[in-house]
């Protein structure tokens, strides 16, 4: 009996040891990507490009195309306007970081985000008022702004650069390590 227990203390602390290890895995896919950069310019430049070519596909869907915009009365976001977005989102984040898998789960987050902004609209009734109230810039522009808060917070802990003082240590979102500071 004894002999038992222990058996399954032991298949049970195996147990515990592969979930633990499961789940850093998984943490480890979730983590950002860290990008080295030479300066702050060089992260500012990539990261106001990657916005400009968002804002621009964003804007070429929701205001330039009427059809668009009028489906969106039926759709909060549209179907043809997702597969856009889904492209152009994932596309970004992939030429920051090379990494496809971490790209693909962003952006689907993204876009999760953007329809229960959409869902919620819709499913409170008030779908109809915003979408009367509203022209079609003010709408691309509460998408937009909906895209640019969830991507800020994502990118924050991408870009890496190391001390421009002791040239030794790594920092995050600044160009002057702590010990140096
Ligand atoms: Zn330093």
């Amino acid at each position: 009996m004894e002999r038992l227990a222990l058996c399954s203390k032991l298949f049970y602390d195996i147990d515990v040891i592969e979930k633990h290890k499961r789940i850093l895995e998984l943490e480890k896919q979730l983590q950002p990507p860290e990008i080295l950069f030479s300066s702050m310019k060089e992260w500012t430049d990539k990261y106001d490009l990657i916005y400009k070519n968002i804002k621009k596909v964003l804007y070429e869907c929701i205001v330039d195309n009427a059809q668009e915009y009028h489906f969106m009365f039926s759709f909060g976001i549209t179907p043809k306007q997702v597969v856009i977005l889904e492209y152009v989102i994932n596309k970004q984040l992939y030429e920051l970081t090379g990494n496809i898998k971490w790209s693909e789960d962003i952006t689907d987050q993204i876009l999760l985000g953007l329809h229960a902004m959409f869902c919620g609209f819709i499913n409170s009734n008030s779908w109809r008022l915003i979408y009367d109230t509203l022209g079609n810039i003010q709408l691309y522009d509460i998408v937009y702004n909906n895209i640019v808060h969830q991507l800020n917070h994502i990118l924050k802990d991408v870009p890496q650069f190391k001390c421009i003082k002791c040239k030794k240590n790594y920092c995050y979102l600044k160009e002057i390590c702590y010990e140096c500071d």
